[in-house]
């Protein structure tokens, strides 16, 4: 790190004078889920962030399972994690940690406090304890029991440990301050009795720790020097800093808080993402639809890409929601740069080019990325039945389309001109088969006598097509901002996921391994489906279309 180095945020100036002035030496940062559930995009900034500042400075950033709350969390979840963090590209290397792993250490501070008169055991229900709490506008009232001797604090305290008495009947409350113009310092509950199994510790335990007296401690017992957590924590500070300087722990951890990552058109919220799944609107946590990690995974974005978006978005002190545009931007520039292009027609219509010879093929060469000259080129069969795209051919074209119509020419891409001389219809009159005619001398672009044919389109030949599945996804929600209505169910968009079952594929795919990533010339960027795709049964789902389309439907409604 050089003397100079200009700090990119406000946290980074934070730490640069901590390092300036002596205070750290050493950088520890942590990132802190709860496993109940999976992590989603708004996880990725705070896991890019933590692990990054540990980077930046040559420090460390553990995980930390914030896992004292038995009733919804799970090693499902736990692993999950693991997971979704090291895919984003981190490494917490040996510092894997779990607030559970504290709960003797937790319960030793607690005694502590009891011992210095800092904590007592309250006989209040949960209703009495919330009404003596006061209001914003009005103080609370002290319990009748707050004034306990340290002895029968102590005992009672070691009872409820002990199980002796039923879930919710006691509590331990730290001794702060009634009248605090803070609700979080009246008094704030510490311990609460709940008997439920905790997926690390089993039954040993029936009394839990809350959030805000463990993370504290677990933060000063991993010597955290920058405990990053995002603004709803601020109210939380003076208790945070409370519970430090009133227990004998080794340091003295500074948090810092961060506005949360919002993104437009989904939400980012571990409880309503589970209603989703439980109510049936997606598949699960890993459906391409959600914005979890796993979900992304499985619909093509890169961590390169999320990795890049983080650091676009940058970390602000107020919040914002931030537009999934750029989201989709992010991943696509990604992939432009690294993706294949494949020819794949989703919705085929079968062309016969009837003075093509029958049985002959030709290999044409195609390009495979024109922004990467080093990926090469490949063959692609051509032959005298090929599919289109039945939206390249319309019988009665608009003004300024430049497709296949009748008595009209296109290129196909990396091909031959051909024109359209004859439509086959259905009984219903559908359009079922083009008849056309190639020009020979039309290859390699440019036409011998200088006629123009503007359009291109994208084939592939019949007989060498590979079947598959392709699911176009689309954004879940029909309005921006899901995560501030009541009703957000209402608004998921019906066509977030359309699937189409009788793709056809350039043969070269027929190779696709799950995971991999391809531009379908004129579609998109897909990758096969890590899930379901196998070779011989390829699906591949639709990561992000070539270009914004709600934008421009958008600007289009703006016009209006
Ligand atoms: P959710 O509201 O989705 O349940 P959470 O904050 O309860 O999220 P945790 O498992 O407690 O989930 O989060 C772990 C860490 O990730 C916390 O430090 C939290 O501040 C951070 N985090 C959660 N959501 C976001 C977000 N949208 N943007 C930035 N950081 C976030
Ligand atoms: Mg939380």
């Amino acid at each position: 790190m050089s003397e100079a180095m200009q700090p990119a945020n406000f946290i980074e100036a934070i730490i640069l004078e901590d390092l300036r002035t002596g205070k750290h030496t050493d950088i520890v940062t942590r990132f802190p889920p709860e496993p109940n559930g999976y992590l989603h995009i708004g996880h990725a900034k705070s896991i890019c962030l933590n692990f990054g500042l540990a980077e930046k400075f040559g420090g460390k950033c553990h995980l930390r399972f914030d896992d004292t709350d038995p009733e919804k969390e799970s090693v499902e979840y736990a692993e999950a994690i693991k997971r979704d963090v090291k895919w984003l590209g981190f490494d917490w290397g040996e510092g894997l940690y779990h607030a559970a792993d504290y709960f003797e250490q937790l319960y030793g501070y607690a005694v502590e406090l009891i011992k210095n008169g800092k904590a007592y055991v309250d006989d209040l229900s949960p209703e009495e304890i919330r009404e003596y709490r006061g209001t914003l506008t009005e103080p609370g009232r002290e319990s009748p029991y707050r004034n306990r001797s340290v002895e029968e604090n102590l005992d009672l305290f070691q009872r409820m440990r002990a199980g002796e008495f039923p879930d919710g009947s006691r509590v331990l409350r730290a001794k702060i301050d009634m009248t605090s113009p803070n609700m979080n310092m009246r008094d704030p509950v510490l311990y609460r009795i709940k008997r439920a199994d905790h997926y690390r510790t089993g039954d040993e335990w029936c009394i839990y720790p809350m959030y805000d007296f463990t993370h504290p401690i677990s933060d000063a017992l991993e010597g955290i020097t920058h405990s990053i957590c995002t603004l709803e924590f601020e109210d939380h500070r003076p208790l945070y800093d409370w519970v430090l300087e009133n227990v004998s722990v080794p340091c003295r951890p500074q948090q810092i808080e961060f506005a949360r990552l919002n993104l437009s058109y989904t939400i980012t919220s571990k409880r309503k993402l589970l209603r989703l799944i439980e109510e049936g609107y997606v598949a699960g946590w890993d459906d391409p639809r959600v914005p979890t990690l796993a979900g992304v995974r499985r619909r093509g974005y890169t961590p390169e890409a999320i990795r890049d978006f983080c650091e676009r978005v940058g970390v602000a002190k107020k919040n914002s929601t931030v537009d999934m545009a750029m989201l989709e931007h992010c991943v696509r520039e990604d992939l432009n740069q690294r993706a294949p292009r494949a020819m794949a027609v989703l919705r085929p219509l079968k062309v016969v080019i009837e003075n093509y010879p029958e049985g002959q093929v030709e290999e044409l060469e195609a390009i495979n990325n024109p922004e990467d000259p080093g990926m090469g080129t490949r063959k692609l069969p051509f032959s005298r039945e090929i599919f289109i795209e039945q939206e390249d051919f319309m019988e009665v074209p608009p003004k300024g389309y430049r497709r296949l119509a009748p008595g009209r020419e296109v290129r196909l891409r990396y091909g031959y001109v051909i024109k359209c001389e004859d439509v086959l219809k259905d009984e219903d009159g559908n359009v079922v088969e083009l008849r056309c005619t190639y020009d020979p001398a039309t290859l390699g672009g440019g036409t011998p006598d200088g006629r123009k044919v503007r359009g291109i389109i994208h084939w592939v030949s019949a007989a060498h097509a590979v079947p598959a599945e392709v699911r176009l996804y689309d954004r879940l929600f029909t309005i921006e901002n899901p995560g501030e209505v009541e009703d957000y169910l209402s608004y998921v968009n019906p066509e977030s996921l359309v699937v189409l079952k009788d793709c056809k594929l350039e043969p070269s795919l027929a190779k696709a391994e799950p995971g991999d990533f391809y531009q379908f010339e004129r579609q998109g960027y897909f990758c096969a489906d890590i899930v379901d795709s196998k070779p011989g049964e390829l699906v591949f789902n639709r990561t992000v279309a070539l270009k914004d389309s709600w934008a421009r439907m958008q600007q289009r409604q703006q016009k209006k």
